[in-house]
């Protein structure tokens, strides 16, 4: 190692999942929705005056700001937006993370929390998901610098019950308590409402999955007046403008569409369940998924071999080596009808 070396910041970065070149693939291995964007997006799009991108973006974003702010029945000052929400939760674990003693997650959920705890050299527990997937509440009532967790949690889909997720924030009002509800729309109930009633609570969402912007990278937060302003601190120390013009735009149009947002989140609900049905018949074994996602294992066949059988038919799913516990499962995103046939009569020829 040259002098140089050892002083950069070494990390292992977090590995999404595969974007394959190919055209003509079937793609349920990264949770994107199979759905296009609200109409308005497009109408955005083509109607955007290029002239605009000469002046710097509203760093507040308040356009979008005010339009989710509206939607969800909060205040502005009560939302915070950002590139994704990978960047809304780095930036919250930079704000809010800040202890000695060490922040708490699943032992089997998001793959980039722990890679944010090594970036920002924040010390974190795991704490162990019990035998069916689920979060144990009492196992959170302990001390610590933070607590995260997705509800539904990912990438086993399980859902909590919201009595239960205030149990958590119950016994940790002395540090902040992250939601992420990258999956919140496709069955859950959210903690939004009880940010009137913790102020140390921030309840993360996403525009990536239940409005089908993966590509667009939106993702936002809420919480109290307190909580929002630092937040904001430390972006505009960091970098002011995370969002440009077209996105704070198309943005607002995905959200002013209430109608497309429930028929597409309707539709991916239908198909899972469909889904669920027919991997039951085949044999597969899975806890209840209240996501755009379906957690699997077949007790006969290895899910490596079900994943590299898959591949090979240009169907991609998503498979996760490590940890042990989930090396024989395969995470499966809900695509249209159409895919989900065809996935499941490959599956049928396989077991
Ligand atoms: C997909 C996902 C995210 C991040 O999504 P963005 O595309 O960055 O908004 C965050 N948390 C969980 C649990 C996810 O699955």
């Amino acid at each position: 190692m040259k002098n140089w070396e050892k002083n950069v910041r070494l990390v292992t970065p977090y590995t999404p999942g595969e974007q394959p070149k190919k055209r003509d693939i079937i793609k349920l291995n990264t949770n994107e929705n199979p759905y296009s964007p609200a109409p308005g997006v497009q109408k955005v799009l083509k109607e955007f005056e290029t002239d605009r991108l000469r002046l710097y973006p509203d760093p507040a974003s308040s356009e979008l700001v005010d339009a989710i702010a509206s939607e969800y029945g909060v205040r502005s000052s009560q939302v915070f937006a950002g590139v994704g929400s990978d960047d809304v939760l780095a930036m919250a674990f930079m704000t809010f993370f800040n202890s000695k003693k060490p922040i708490l997650f699943p032992d089997i959920t998001y793959s980039f929390y722990d890679v944010w705890a090594e970036v920002f050299r924040i010390p974190y527990e795991t704490v162990p998901l019990d035998e069916d997937f689920q979060i144990c509440t009492k196992d959170y009532q302990r001390e610590n610098g933070g607590v995260i967790f997705p509800n539904p949690n990912a990438p086993t889909g399980v859902l909590m019950p919201l009595e239960q997720v205030e149990e958590i924030i119950q016994a940790n009002q002395d540090v902040v308590v992250i939601v992420d509800e990258a999956y919140i729309d496709f069955g859950g109930v959210s903690a939004l409402p009880l940010i009137e009633k913790y102020e140390n609570l921030l309840v993360v969402q996403t525009f990536s999955k239940s409005r089908s912007m993966a590509g667009m990278r939106i993702g936002y937060a809420f919480g109290s007046e307190k909580l929002i302003a630092y937040l904001n601190d430390v972006k505009y120390s960091f970098n002011s403008y995370t969002m440009d013009q077209l996105t704070l735009a198309m943005g607002k149009a995905s959200v002013e569409d209430r109608e497309y947002f429930k028929q597409t989140t309707d539709k991916i609900i239908r198909t899972r369940e469909w889904t669920k049905e027919e991997l039951k018949k085949l044999g597969f074994l899975f806890e209840d998924s209240k996501s755009n996602f379906v957690f699997v294992t077949h007790p006969k066949v290895s899910a490596k071999q079900l994943f590299e059988n898959l591949k090979k038919e240009n169907v991609y799913v998503r498979y996760f080596a490590k940890p042990e516990r989930i090396s024989n499962y395969l995470r499966i995103t809900i695509g249209t009808d159409e895919e989900m046939q065809k996935l499941i009569s490959l599956l049928k020829k396989y077991c």
